[in-house]
């Protein structure tokens, strides 16, 4: 067997260009801002796909690139300041140590990364908000791809705050059966072999091997990894001839995570 391609592009397009839509209807850009506070590498490439998406549906995207050396206080009161000018604001993870507490000035309206506690707390309780777009995206991209995950048998390896966590109760909202695997689960294959939909969001490559997967099983594949061969996800290449749906990376979660930031920042004009 050889696993059907979930086309996290394609899905992606056809999103940013019903948002581009309602933009346009709207008549007046949201506000997006980007604070990057160094120079890591990989956040200057994730900014870089987030303003090619920006401008592709009329959000008017400002890069806020800072010293890495910049005192908690005036980090801080940039946020105040963007949080009366803008309707979205990012900062770009990961922060240099020390400043992570101007993650909690983000007003939760303005919180389109869907980080805040508060946004946290709308998604549990199943209230409107802003959501987290990685596990949002997944959701999505079941969804509109013909791979519902209702009444079905749910795995997710990994239980980060970013991915696995809120993917948790997204799905349970979406009426599949979810068990959360991590480092300390003992059989982790005995667990993933049970999957109907596995997602793996672990940022190990080859964390599932094709042996892990049961016949004909959706798998999402999450992880991110650059390897002297390139960008490889945390399932093993074999795993695509196991399973019966895979999305590829890169081309998968990656163009989703980008276009449900978009959709929060539009829907956080909205507001
Ligand atoms: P993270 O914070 O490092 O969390 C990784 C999780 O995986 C942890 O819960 C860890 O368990 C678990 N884990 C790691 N190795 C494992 C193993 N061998 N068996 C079982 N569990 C294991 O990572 P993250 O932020 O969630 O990101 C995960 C991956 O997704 C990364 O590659 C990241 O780059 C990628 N990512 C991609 C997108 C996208 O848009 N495509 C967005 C976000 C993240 P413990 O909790 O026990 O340590």
């Amino acid at each position: 067997m050889s696993a059907a391609i979930i086309d996290g592009r394609a899905v992606a397009a056809a999103i940013e260009s019903e948002l581009q839509a309602r933009v346009a209807r709207l008549g007046s850009a949201p506000l997006l801002a980007v604070v990057q506070v160094g120079n890591d590498p990989a956040s200057t490439s994730y900014i870089r796909a987030k303003s090619r998406a920006a401008e592709r549906v009329g959000v008017e995207l400002t890069h806020h690139h800072l010293s890495a050396n910049i005192l908690l206080g005036e980090l801080e009161a940039l946020v105040e300041q963007l949080n009366s000018s803008e309707h979205g604001i990012i900062i770009q993870l990961p922060l240099p140590d020390g400043l992570e507490p101007a993650l909690a000035r983000i007003a939760p309206a303005r919180d389109v990364d869907g980080f805040h506690p508060e946004n946290l707390g709308k998604l549990l309780r199943g209230e409107p908000g802003l959501r987290p777009c990685t596990p949002a995206g997944i959701i999505e991209l079941l969804e509109r791809s013909g791979h519902s995950p209702a009444g079905k048998n749910a795995v997710i390896v990994g239980r980060s705050n970013i991915v696995g966590k809120p993917l948790a109760v997204m799905l349970t909202q979406a009426n599949a059966t979810v068990t959360v695997c991590h480092t300390g689960t003992a059989d982790l294959a005995h667990h993933t072999r049970q999957a109907e939909l596995l997602v793996v969001a672990a940022g190990r490559p080859d964390t599932v091997t094709p042996e892990m997967v049961r016949p004909g099983a959706t798998v999402i594949d999450v992880g991110v990894n650059r390897t002297e061969g390139g960008l490889v996800g945390d399932c093993a290449p074999g795993v695509a001839e196991v399973a019966g749906a895979l999305t590829p990376v890169p081309g998968g979660v990656g163009p989703m995570t980008v276009a449900m930031l978009m959709a929060n920042a539009v829907a956080a004009q909205a507001d």
